[in-house]
């Protein structure tokens, strides 16, 4: 069986950077479960799952455009530090919600200097080519109320 539209599929992966960097692995943990067609997964990994079956193995690159998007310097914001009221202790890499033109963003600060915060609205992985290493393990039909929900049941997915 061959993933398409409407299938579950799970997979483990492990992604790298342009420098052959681990960003993330599903290695050691259970495989990562979707539903092929919803956009669950970036768009140009889901679209290289396409026709693959279980015990395929395979390398995915995705360009930052099909992956988390490019870059904008517009979403690098400087913010006073009494912004953040209620907040002890502001470190690099902590992570807020902020409102943004699109409404709700997470922003990461990225760097502070004296009482200048330097917010990055941008996703993590924004601007980076991905890598992924990929091995399909379970392709199966999503069930009628998994596609009525846009989401997998059961193992990997909701349990509800
Ligand atoms: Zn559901």
């Amino acid at each position: 069986m061959q993933i398409s539209q409407n299938s579950v599929a799970a997979f483990h992966y492990t992604l790298t950077d342009d420098k052959g960097q681990v960003i993330d692995s599903s290695e050691g943990r259970d495989p990562l479960t979707y539903l092929h067609g919803s956009g669950q997964i970036v768009p140009g990994l889901e679209k290289q799952m396409e026709g693959r079956k279980v015990g395929d193995k395979f390398n995915a690159e995705v360009a930052p455009e099909e992956g988390y998007g490019v870059h904008h310097a517009e979403l690098m914001q400087e913010v006073p530090k009494s912004a953040f009221q209620g907040v002890e202790d502001i470190q690099p890499g902590m992570q807020f919600q902020g409102r943004g033109p699109q409404g709700e963003i997470n922003v990461t600060v990225a760097r502070i200097e004296g009482d200048t915060v330097f917010i990055d609205g941008n996703h993590p992985l924004a601007g980076q080519t991905l890598h992924f290493a990929i091995e399909v393990t379970e392709v199966r039909d999503a069930s009628a109320e998994e596609l009525e929900h846009g989401h997998v049941h059961g193992a990997g997915g909701h349990q509800h």
